[in-house]
């Protein structure tokens, strides 16, 4: 530990070298296992820090919290007293696991207080009111213009003015470990005259990271750029589930509907904005330049790694994409922006997804879609199995992590298995 940065933090707790819940993230999350109820807990290491018992022990004594705040099976209640709040909840829990704070470590609750994170099953960590989902990776875009409509005018004219979103659906929003479906509907083949019923043969992930909002506006209210960060909670890995066959026959005129609301699923541990802020590199140079209210005085852009894995039935997974949450054209601040500039109202536990994140590379494409381009390209897995789409009995999982500095704060997993259709 001789050549460490001075403020190295260290836990009591101990934390393998590759761990994504270290010391510096402390992510947020509903848990319950066989015994206890669903409540609020941070993940450090192989441990959760149950926080209903801490400030049942009196740790949270002087902050003066409502009864019952970690005793909830959402967040909701507990983002919504604020940032300022949350802010010292999580800065206490740091301070309480730290090597020579002897507080917890030596307190008789300790062992009710740390559980064992494979023992408890991890559930939504947010109730969420509305869910709206970005396009805001200029790779993807010109990737899915280039295939869908003109090679030579990839991106439609709107797309370098206003990040482009839709409105998705918020009750098919899973967490890590339930399966999807494989889901049904209309596809059109071009060359056929008539669509046709059935399940969906081009069933796809879209690799993406969401965030969650923390503070609410009122109707007719806009947040500006600089103003934006107050509003956003954290962030989860985000899978968009997507039927493109089923999306390529329905989205004109009005966008996405039933190609991509049968399920979204998300990683069980909320990261804290305030533990990617030393992540944060600068953002992309836009041009042509942006309306005012996209302007942004400081970045917003994030170097968070990304992967996608598909893993079929019996065999290992297998890596298909690494990407990077800075490759975003848009940033959060101005996707909230854009969001709220009609005076449209958010409410805390609002989740915002970025769209597909791809890079340059044909490895870091964010989707089959991309990686198979459109099925004329066989993606093969390490197994030598091949893929296009995705295939009943597969898993697709998704990571991602921040590393800089000897510091690493990371989002776990979030993974799901294709179920054939009913
Ligand atoms: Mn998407």
């Amino acid at each position: 530990m001789s050549d460490s940065p001075t403020n190295t933090l260290i836990s009591w707790v101990e934390v393998s070298k590759n761990s994504d819940f270290t010391i510096y993230n402390l992510p947020f999350g509903i848990f319950q296992n066989k015994k206890l109820s669903p409540r609020i807990g941070i993940a450090i290491g192989d441990k959760i820090v149950d926080l209903s018992i801490l400030d049942q022990e009196g740790f949270f004594s002087d902050m003066f919290l409502p009864e019952g705040v970690f005793l909830k099976d959402s967040l909701n209640e507990m983002i919504a007293l604020g940032k300022v709040i949350t802010k010292k909840i999580r800065e206490r829990v740091q301070d309480l696991l730290t090597a020579d704070n002897e507080k917890l470590r030596d307190h008789s609750a300790r062992g009710k207080v740390m559980l064992h994170r494979k023992e408890a099953t991890m559930l939504m960590p947010v109730k969420i009111g509305d869910y709206t989902d970005f396009y805001s990776s200029v790779e993807h875009a010109t990737n899915v213009g280039k295939m869908f409509r003109d090679p030579e005018n990839a991106l439609l004219p709107n797309w370098k003015h206003l990040p482009v979103g839709y409105h998705g659906r918020a009750s098919s929003i899973i967490p890590s470990g339930v399966p999807i479906t494989r889901p049904k509907g209309q596809t059109k083949d071009p060359e056929s005259g008539s669509p046709v019923f059935g399940p969906s043969k081009k069933l796809d992930f879209e690799l993406e990271l969401a965030f969650i909002t923390g503070k609410s506006t009122k109707l007719g209210d806009s947040v500006s750029t600089a103003d934006a960060e107050d509003y956003i909670f954290g962030f989860v890995l985000f899978n968009d589930w997507s039927a493109r066959d089923i999306q390529a026959w329905e989205y004109v005129p009005l966008g996405p509907f039933l190609g991509k609301s049968f399920a979204s699923s998300i990683s069980p541990w909320v990261v804290t904005l305030e533990a990617l802020e030393q992540f944060k590199v600068e953002s992309q140079v836009q041009e042509p330049e942006v309306l005012d209210y996209l302007k942004c005085d400081k970045s917003h852009s994030f170097d968070i790694q990304l992967e996608a894995y598909i893993q079929p039935d019996g065999e290992k997974g297998s890596k298909v994409s690494t990407t990077n949450f800075k490759n975003m054209y848009w940033n959060v601040a101005q996707q909230l922006a854009h969001h709220t500039v009609n005076g449209c109202n958010i409410n805390v536990g609002d989740m915002m997804a970025s769209g597909t994140i791809s890079g340059q590379e044909p490895d870091s494409y964010g989707s089959m879609l991309e990686l198979s381009w459109n099925g004329k390209e066989v993606v093969k897995l390490e197994s030598g199995t091949e893929r296009t789409f995705i295939e009943d009995g597969d898993t697709v999982i998704m990571k991602g992590f921040a590393e800089k500095d000897g510091v690493r704060v990371g989002f776990g997993e979030v993974k799901a298995k294709v179920l054939p259709a009913k």
